[in-house]
């Protein structure tokens, strides 16, 4: 059975923490390949253009063999719900083991989820640890306990693993901050990635 992993975010845009993240997995789990799959219209926030962000994708992860990048979500209407991303890509790849990589910021929503009670026993969840306010490591997996005892409370077993990565306050959000006031955003996002904000000025105030 091949073991593949789904990486999902805005990634508005994709930074060095996702890329590590994404490399992590691979390099501590027996993944054979990962798909980046950017939101198309999320729950839970705003996102810029689809097309520049997934450009800025396939910039950034065009390098490296065992990633792909999927417009699943840009294909179906409506909101960009999870689980039907993970239907959606097991209808293209049949009989896979699947990993879903989260932050865990994340992660900690997961049982609010659309159907993610489903989605949470539909994969194994691969947990990159977060700066969420002072947290280290063990207090990372104590979070991650929380969230299976939480599911546990209405039979659901989930199976996850915390990554062992850096903690790295970056962000896409600080990203967007840094360059809309005119600040430097060389080396928190690859430098190919970097240039296509520039040329297309995205971020800045006048940008959507
Ligand atoms: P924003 O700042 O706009 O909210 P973001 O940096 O969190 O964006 P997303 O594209 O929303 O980026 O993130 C995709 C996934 O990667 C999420 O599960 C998020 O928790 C995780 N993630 C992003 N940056 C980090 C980081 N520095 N450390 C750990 N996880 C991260």
């Amino acid at each position: 059975m091949q073991h593949l992993a789904i990486f999902g975010g805005t990634f508005d845009p994709i930074h060095w923490g996702h890329l590590l993240i994404a490399e992590t997995a691979l390099q501590q789990l027996p993944i054979e390949k990962l798909i980046w799959v950017p939101s198309s219209n999320p729950p839970h926030k705003k996102a810029s253009c689809f097309r520049h962000r997934l450009e800025m994708l396939h910039l950034a992860t065009q390098d490296n063999p065992a990633f792909t990048v999927s417009s699943v979500e840009k294909n179906r209407p409506g909101v960009s719900y999870a689980i039907n991303t993970l239907i959606d890509l097991s209808a293209y790849f049949p009989n896979i083991h699947w990993y879903w990589i989260v932050g865990l910021d994340t992660f900690q929503t997961l049982p609010h989820w659309y159907r993610g009670h489903e989605l949470a026993q539909m994969c194994d969840w691969l947990i990159a640890p977060r700066l969420l306010g002072g947290e280290n490591i063990a207090q990372s997996e104590i979070i991650c306990k929380q969230v299976k005892q939480k599911l546990g409370e209405q039979s659901i077993t989930i199976h996850w693993h915390l990554l062992h990565i850096p903690l790295m306050g970056v962000s896409s959000s600080l990203i967007r901050k840094l360059y809309r006031s005119g600040k430097s955003i060389r080396y928190l996002v690859p430098e190919n990635v970097r240039a296509y904000i520039t040329t297309h000025n995205l971020y800045s105030e006048n940008s959507e």
